[in-house]
């Protein structure tokens, strides 16, 4: 129980090293929604053109472990988002559905206001999920996770995970908790600031084996 637990935590964007890890996993990763087959891709891809979700099909390519085959780039959700990469079609379809429908309403109910941006670390990135060789691969190295860093209301207010989550105003903390809560809904796995100290200053969200939610 803790070690699954501990698992899906390492599923995770952790980037440095822990001295309470689980031994390392070769070849064992879960199934999970992610890259897919070309049928599962194409039904995707005609659901994020359905739902007027604009997006770029990339070139994949595969080294070390990493893959960003059968991934998109989204290019228009109807809000600017930073520092979109690689994208499996699952979790940008699920990310489109949050931003537009979870976020942008807990932003007009909890400040009135519309959204102008959502601030992001990335996507895809190569790496495990300790920093260590040998350690399981992280979501990101899979083009299956996202980390949320911000949001930008259209009067100009930036709501920060980092001074937001446990800062002093509580309609930030209410805001960010409801979209916190919205995403584990639409994710496999939604972790936040109260998971672990990798992630003060940012939500990472994956379409890994879950669900889990912290
Ligand atoms: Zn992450």
């Amino acid at each position: 129980m803790i070690l699954g637990a501990l698992a899906l935590l390492l599923a995770g964007c952790i980037p440095h090293g822990s001295r309470n890890l689980p031994p390392p996993r070769h070849g064992s990763r879960p199934p999970a929604q992610g890259q897919g087959s070309a049928v599962s891709l194409r039904q995707c891809l005609s659901g994020l053109a359905r739902a007027d979700i604009r997006y770029r099909l990339l070139d994949g390519r595969q080294a070390g472990g990493c893959t960003t085959v059968n991934t998109v780039q989204l290019t228009d959700i109807g809000v600017p988002v930073t520092n979109l990469g690689a994208m499996t079609c699952p979790l940008a379809g699920r990310f489109a559905a949050w931003v537009r429908e979870d976020v942008r309403s807990s932003a007009r109910y909890y400040f009135g206001a519309g959204l102008a941006r959502i601030e992001t670390f990335g996507t895809y990135s190569c790496r495990g999920v300790n920093g260590v060789a040998g350690a399981r691969l992280s979501e990101h190295a899979f083009s299956n996770a996202v980390d949320v860093s911000a949001f930008v209301l259209d009067d100009g207010r930036r709501i920060t995970v980092q001074y937001g989550w446990n800062g002093d105003d509580r309609r930030v903390r209410e805001f960010l908790r409801a979209i916190h809560s919205a995403g584990c809904r639409r994710f496999n796995i939604g972790l936040g600031p109260d998971a672990n100290a990798y992630h003060y200053n940012h939500m990472h969200f994956d379409m890994g084996r879950g669900p889990y939610c912290r």
